[in-house]
């Protein structure tokens, strides 16, 4: 899988004299600075999942790093009343959500979050891209 170059944003110096610094993203290995936050990134951090393994995209880490380890996450569908919990369907004991709903596993590690927290792409688990 070949990563899409990431952009370096160098900071950039107000007309009021401020700094405006572009978020930077560290290697998870060595802990360098590979290049600008990704939109992925922001989206999982803001959602409080793990961020993604770039140690492939360091010039350091990457000759030995092995491929980012695919990690299951169970996905939700369903309205936003029964996600909220908010519905008159029924929920069986011990549910989180109510029978309306359903339940998928995905694989984080190739799936796409908005940062809104919406997963626009779940690739399915068992994840295909491990092998
Ligand atoms: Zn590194
Ligand atoms: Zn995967
Ligand atoms: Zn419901």
């Amino acid at each position: 899988m070949t990563m899409p170059a990431r952009t370096h944003t160098p900071d950039r110096t107000n007309p009021d004299g401020t700094t405006t610094i572009k978020m930077q993203r560290a290697c998870n290995g060595c802990g360098t600075q590979l290049g600008d936050v990704t939109d992925q990134e922001m989206a999982r951090g803001i959602n409080g999942l793990p961020l993604p393994d770039v140690r492939k995209e360091c010039p350091t880490c990457g000759p030995t790093a092995p491929e980012p380890r695919c990690l299951p996450m169970t996905t939700v569908n369903g309205d936003k009343a029964c996600l909220d919990g908010q519905c008159d369907h029924s929920v069986e004991p011990g549910a989180d959500y109510c029978t309306n709903t359903d339940k998928h596993t995905a694989c984080l590690t190739h799936s796409t979050i908005h940062s809104s927290g919406a997963i626009t792409h779940a690739e399915p688990w068992p994840c295909q891209h491990t092998t």
